[in-house]
């Protein structure tokens, strides 16, 4: 076979010239385009290979010496790398919010790369800026609907931005304490502000202790990224414990106060629409009210649940969403576009120039640069799939999804709460859930349950590894302290059904397949044999 060689011919080729349409890439790029399901169900491999196995294939640590064919290559990849992928297609993959795509990102993937704009300057982007800053807008408007005239003003206006595109929900919620911090620690007479002086001079001018954020222990990872980031420290980060998965308006008002008390400042209460473990959504009107009191920032991270908004039906769990002065939301979540679309939203447009930087080659003053007012430098125009979304599914299409997969979690808890060996433990507010595998025999006796949730505990972890590695449906686990078992933490499934492609059916067969497994586990048979030592009139004497 001819070899690629190491020619500049031959790398001007690989800049123009497609191998033609027989390649292996060609045929590739077809298969995709013609059945992305039949293509992914063919390639992704479902049978396990362990980490440790896969790593071999990926031990080089050299750079290759010798140029390859792109077609040779496309296939090492589909081997080494498609085979070994997650197929997130998947309807009975329900375990995460990464779910299957619309078709028509495939092409517009196509179209994106192709034009390879960057968003950081208007010289690199032109119409793609104007682009993005009406999908902010739009954005903006779903949650916070100001008039026509606000609009007019803000959208296109090189003085301040109406929000911040970017890779997900952490640059989001980074970018939202950023401009929170530095309005914290704002210019004030011959301090010069955070930005320029740092937070040591920052406290000291204001007199404060430390600067905290308020949240429940709920909150995303992220928020303790961007307190360590922010140069704020982890250890500022007050989490109110939620048995009932909702962060307490009274407690979060008293602790708040008494931080204040201790000398310190409140720099934001952030509250959560739809958090990643069990979809709960903070009573955000009441944390409006706190924070109002305290004076201090409200952020809404939304990564998950924004995309309720488009939902007649159910907006209203978001109520007090409009009082924030930002929202996190990640447009790769429920609005179905692919990985790396994260957006924040400022209530008030100036807020953007709290975190404003120029340079002298690009983002001049008086520009309308998005990189001035971004994290990132370089973006691609991801603000594209965004815009091609909405108005390909219009808002009474994500209506029509956010609806469906709400429906299917309540239809789900349903399937749950009738079967007689699971348990439901978080019901959906949005379209997530938590259960486990609880025997019926168990159950029967809540006292039982709670002697035996060490082992419950252990069945849930087993149940949940076994069916990942058999490669037929997944379900995440994590561990969530409710009310039901006093404030102590027992291990469940967690189900995200964001995948339109589910069926009820799927669901059934999920749990068919998770009772298999559990009733062979040493745990399960364990629970067995302690319940056979029970005399069985004591037991409803014990527990009733
Ligand atoms: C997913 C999520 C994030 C993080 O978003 P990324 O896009 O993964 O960076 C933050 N907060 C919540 C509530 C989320 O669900």
């Amino acid at each position: 076979m001819a070899k690629a060689s190491a020619s500049l011919e031959h790398m001007y080729r690989v800049f123009t010239k497609p191998e033609g349409k027989d390649s292996k890439l060609a045929q590739i790029e077809q298969h995709l385009s013609d059945n992305l399901s039949d293509f992914l169900s063919q390639h992704v491999v479902t049978n396990a290979k362990s980490l440790e196995e896969i790593e071999k294939d990926f031990n080089a640590y050299q750079v290759p010496e010798q140029p390859e064919f792109v077609s040779e290559h496309a296939e090492v990849l589909l081997e080494k790398l498609v085979a070994h992928s997650v197929n997130t297609y998947s309807p009975t993959f329900i375990g995460h919010m990464t779910s299957a795509l619309p078709y028509f990102h495939l092409p517009l993937a196509k179209l994106l790369v192709g034009l390879n704009q960057n968003l950081v300057k208007i010289e690199t982007s032109k119409a793609f800026t104007p682009l993005e800053r009406q999908v902010l807008g739009m954005m903006h408007q779903l949650i916070y609907s100001d008039p026509p005239s606000f609009y007019e003003t803000h959208l296109h206006s090189a003085k301040q931005s109406l929000g911040a595109f970017c890779s997900g929900g952490t640059i989001a919620n980074i970018t939202a304490l950023w401009v929170a911090r530095n309005k914290a620690l704002k210019a004030d007479g011959k301090f010069r502000g955070v930005s320029q002086q740092g937070i040591a001079a920052g406290l000291k001018h204001y007199g404060y202790g430390a600067l905290g954020i308020l949240s429940s222990r709920r909150g995303h990872y992220s928020l303790s990224k961007a307190m360590d980031a922010l140069g704020l420290g982890r250890e500022q980060m007050l989490l109110l414990d939620c048995p009932t998965q909702r962060l307490s308006p009274e407690k979060a008002l008293e602790l708040a106060k008494q931080y204040e008390d201790d000398g310190n400042k409140l720099l934001a209460l952030v509250g959560i629409a739809g958090t990643t473990e069990t979809g709960h959504v903070d009573p955000l009107d009441e944390l409006a009210d706190v924070a109002k009191e305290i004076g201090c920032h409200f952020h809404v991270d939304a990564a998950w649940g924004a995309a309720t908004l488009f939902s007649k039906t159910h907006r209203q769990k978001l109520k007090g969403i409009e009082r924030a002065d930002s929202v996190t939301m990640d447009a790769h979540k429920q609005m179905y576009v692919p990985m790396g679309a994260g957006m924040v939203v400022f209530k008030n447009p100036e807020d953007s120039n709290a975190v404003r930087h120029h340079a002298q080659y690009i983002l001049r003053a008086g520009s309308k640069d998005l990189g001035a007012t971004t994290l990132e430098g370089s973006r691609n125009g991801m603000a594209m799939m965004v815009y091609a979304s909405m108005n390909i599914f219009g808002r009474q299409g994500y209506e029509l999804l956010i609806d469906q997969s709400i429906e299917k979690a309540l239809t789900f808890a349903n399937l749950i709460e009738r079967h007689p060996d699971f348990e439901l433990i978080t019901a959906p507010t949005l379209s997530l859930l938590t259960y486990r595998v609880c025997p019926k025999q168990v159950q029967e006796y809540k006292s039982l349950t709670i002697q035996n949730n060490d082992l419950l505990d252990r069945l849930t972890v087993a149940v949940q590894k076994q069916q990942r590695e058999a490669g037929k449906s997944f379900v995440s686990r994590t561990r969530l302290t409710v009310e039901k078992y006093h404030q102590k933490a027992v291990t469940v499934f967690r189900v995200v059904l964001a995948n339109p492609l589910t069926t009820v059916e799927d669901l059934e067969n999920i749990l068919e397949e998770q009772l298999d497994i559990a009733k062979k586990t040493k745990s399960w048979k364990e629970m067995m044999s302690r319940l056979e030592q029970i005399p069985l009139d004591s037991r409803s004497v014990v527990n009733k």
